[in-house]
């Protein structure tokens, strides 16, 4: 084993070697493919359940893989992260929807898009220089970028990640905490960090209509981020009925199948303009 980038090569079976052999091949594909195109980003419009507005998107990663097919990005992100493939695909990211951002500047001035950050990332201390120059090649306020970090990558190495995000929050950055609930963190907690919104994880928002627990849950959430000073998206909207219920409970914004599905970029401009 030359190529071992990471902690966890204590045991050293046929089976782990195997999976490690196809993690660094895929991600040689993954280097290869990108560059000639075959990754992209769909955008997924947000919802702004008080004026009915689509007011920005998160962007998420597809690979259509001419060797692989559809590769799934919570697969494929979570073995660049091993492989630390993860510190080239975020920068190349950021670079490529801030672009767009940049182009959407003039017709869609106000936009709000999100871009997915993985734990890796919340660790790299020159990520806020990495944003400061990107931002500023595409002639794009930071205020118009929303960062979104999991709970769990926070909660990895707290200091470092505070850090990293107070001098993001500085410089304008929206940021929110991605995929709430689902980790161990506490609003308690949360609130200690420079974060502008919660996003409620969809495990909670699927089943919302039909689910008294989850109503609570959800209900309960939005008023206690409310009181800290947060805003609030629910993602994984998918019915006409949650997205009422949302509505009726003050949740600030939404997303889901039931607005959209991600799109690409001219799909999404067209949806935009309706
Ligand atoms: P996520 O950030 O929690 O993204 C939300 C996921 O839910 C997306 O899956 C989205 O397509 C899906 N989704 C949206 N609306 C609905 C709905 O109404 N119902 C259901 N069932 N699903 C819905 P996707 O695109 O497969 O992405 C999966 C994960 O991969 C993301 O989870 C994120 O953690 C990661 N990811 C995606 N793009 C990027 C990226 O550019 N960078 C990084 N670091 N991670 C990314
Ligand atoms: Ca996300
Ligand atoms: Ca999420
Ligand atoms: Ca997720």
């Amino acid at each position: 084993f030359a190529r071992t980038s990471g902690e966890s090569f204590v045991i050293c079976n046929e089976e782990h070697k195997n999976s490690q052999e196809k993690y660094l091949s895929l991600m040689s594909d993954l280097r290869e493919e990108l560059s000639q195109g075959h990754v992209k980003f769909a955008f997924q419009p947000k919802l702004n359940l008080q004026t009915g507005d689509v007011f920005g998107a998160e962007a998420l990663i597809r690979w259509i893989s001419p060797k692989h097919g559809f590769v799934p990005p919570d697969e494929f992100i979570t073995m660049a992260e091993q492989t630390g493939d993860i510190k080239h695909l975020t920068s190349w990211a950021l670079g490529q929807i801030i672009e767009q951002v940049g182009k959407w500047k003039k017709e869609f001035p106000e936009f709000l898009v999100a871009v997915n950050l993985s734990t890796r990332d919340l660790q790299n201390e020159n990520l806020p220089d990495l944003l400061r120059m990107i931002t500023r090649e595409f002639e794009v306020a930071p205020e118009r970028i929303c960062l979104e970090v999991t709970e769990s990558a926070v909660m990895g190495d707290m200091k470092r990640a505070l850090k990293i995000l107070n001098e993001l929050a500085d410089m304008g950055f929206y940021l929110s905490i991605d995929d709430y609930g689902t980790g161990y963190s506490s609003l308690a907690y949360i609130k200690k960090l420079p974060v502008h919104e919660l996003k409620i994880d969809k495990a909670f928002v699927l089943n919302l209509a039909t689910s008294p627990e989850d109503q609570i849950l959800v209900q309960s959430t939005i008023d206690l981020a409310h009181n800290l000073g947060m805003k609030v998206t629910a993602e994984g909207v998918e019915d006409e009925q949650s997205l009422a219920l949302l509505k009726q409970y003050g949740c600030d914004c939404a997303q889901g199948y039931f607005i959209s599905r991600p799109v690409f970029v001219s799909e999404f401009e067209d949806f935009c303009r309706d």
